[in-house]
């Protein structure tokens, strides 16, 4: 079986005072020992959350760049996430995508590059609305995974996340249908293009407007092994 992964993205959102409290809070649990739970605060705060989470609770950044080091005025490397002791980054995020213009090939690169380095990768796949209602979506998220494929060697270390757009920060959850519809298509094209037996073992998770109330159905669908959650995290 899968391990169930849940992933908190705070995005751009905390201070010392709040993540003190979602520390307390985590750190005082009970997490269900069958579950692998990841927080991921800025950039910023990677080191200080690292520090103050018990062992059991894995830190993820929010982002970074293809290379080591050098001159990228504002941005980190997969090395330095490693040096401040956090294990994942999320890569391909789509408000990285949409707001800051980051194309497939470049997700790819960054991809190859945290992995090389040691980082796990939660890479992100969704569409936007239009490209739903214009039946593009399996088409949009398989051409965001040609990148992401071409540049893993090693899928243990590799969680899939599949957000759509029109449900990040929305309230608009997708069905528990709808996001195992897709699930489930990832998975089929992932046993094509990669192998069955990385298709089977990969996690994909479902992110969106996912909250206490709406996790536990959505959680029950075969091919929904973890969520990403903003808002609620
Ligand atoms: P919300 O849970 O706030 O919709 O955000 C989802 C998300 O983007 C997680 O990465």
């Amino acid at each position: 079986g899968r391990k169930f992964y849940v992933g908190g993205n705070w995005k751009m959102n905390g201070s010392h005072k709040s993540i003190d409290e979602i520390v307390s809070f985590l750190n005082a649990g009970p997490l269900d020992p069958n579950t692998e739970v990841v927080v991921s605060p800025p950039a910023l705060y990677v080191e200080y959350a690292r520090k103050k989470l018990d062992a059991k609770i894995a830190v993820a950044a929010q982002n970074c760049y293809k290379v080591a080091s050098g001159a990228f005025t504002g941005d980190i490397s997969a090395d330095m996430i490693k040096d401040c002791g956090a294990t994942w980054v999320i890569l391909g995020h789509s408000e990285r995508r949409n707001v800051f213009g980051e194309s497939d090939a470049l997700i790819g690169e960054k991809t190859k590059y945290a992995l090389g380095a040691g980082i796990g990768v939660i890479a992100c796949v969704g569409e936007k609305l239009e490209e739903r209602e214009a039946n593009k979506t399996t088409e949009v998220v398989f051409k965001q995974m040609e990148s992401i494929i071409a540049n893993v060697s090693d899928w243990s270390k590799v969680v899939i996340a599949y957000e759509p757009v029109w449900a990040i920060g929305t309230g608009k959850v997708a069905t528990p249908d709808q996001a195992q519809e897709v699930h489930d298509q990832l998975r089929k094209w992932m046993a094509q293009k990669v192998s069955a037996d990385v298709a089977s073992k990969v996690r994909i998770i479902y992110g969106g407007s996912v909250s206490a109330g709406n996790c536990k159905e959505l959680g029950q669908k075969p091919d929904i092994d973890g969520f990403l959650v903003g808002g609620a995290s």
